[in-house]
């Protein structure tokens, strides 16, 4: 009798346990709003085709330390491995992405958000995340190797002053107050993307509309 009285306790206590909000969805991390940190932005290294050799070396530098070391930039001793070692694949309103690890939080926060509070509707159909070859000359580097950039739906969002035929799509030769009016995509998702510490090149001298990459602080992200 006592041994049954003793298994009905346990039974019991095991009952309230798994009833009980566990601590861990308490305690489970929120995301926190960021802006793209200033010294990273590329208009502040490279301003009408002139790269600033040291603010561009400083970029560099922090991309290198915090997400890894592209071949032919940067100093071995900030960072040994290459960013391809924390490469990840996930998901951005269901379309699959490769993207840095570090990064893959700050993506779920924007979605989430877009989800939450974007009415006007949009569906991507294409993403690209990491690269392996450099799209930019003049020892520029694209954050596409670092993993910490993502184009979304480059034949509706155009890059006007990058390679042609970007620079002949109707939406670029079109008069504009603002470069919002070139990407097909709604104010409210580059807003989010912005609060969450992504910089949209969309605000450049290359007018890259599909362009996100990540300028925050990953520690950041969540709190
Ligand atoms: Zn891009």
């Amino acid at each position: 009798m006592i041994r049954r009285v003793a298994t009905l306790l346990a039974a019991a206590a095991a009952l309230v346990a798994l009833s009980a909000p566990s601590a861990e969805v308490d305690a489970a991390p929120r995301c926190q709003p960021q802006r793209p940190q200033g010294f990273l932005v590329r208009s502040f290294f490279i301003r009408k085709g002139r790269m600033d050799p040291r603010r561009h070396e400083q970029a560099v530098r922090y991309r290198t330390e915090h997400y890894g070391r592209v071949e032919g930039f940067g100093s071995p001793s900030w960072n040994a491995h290459e960013p391809r070692t924390f490469a990840q694949t996930t998901t951005f309103f269901g379309l699959k992405v490769e993207l840095h690890q570090k990064v893959v939080p700050a993506l779920a926060c924007v979605e989430r958000e877009i989800r939450a509070k974007c009415k006007e509707p949009y569906s991507p159909k294409a993403l690209s995340g990491f690269r392996d070859h450099n799209s930019y000359r003049g020892g520029e580097i694209t954050n596409h190797l670092f993993g910490i950039a993502l184009d979304i739906d480059p034949d509706r969002n155009p890059c006007c002053h990058c390679v042609e035929p970007w620079s002949e799509d109707p939406q670029c030769q079109k008069k504009v107050k603002s470069a919002y009016e070139r990407a097909a995509m709604p104010r409210c998702w580059i807003d989010t993307f912005d609060r969450n510490g992504f910089y949209w090149l969309g605000h450049d001298d290359l007018e890259d509309t599909m362009h996100f990459e990540f300028l925050g602080k990953p520690a950041k992200v969540l709190r």
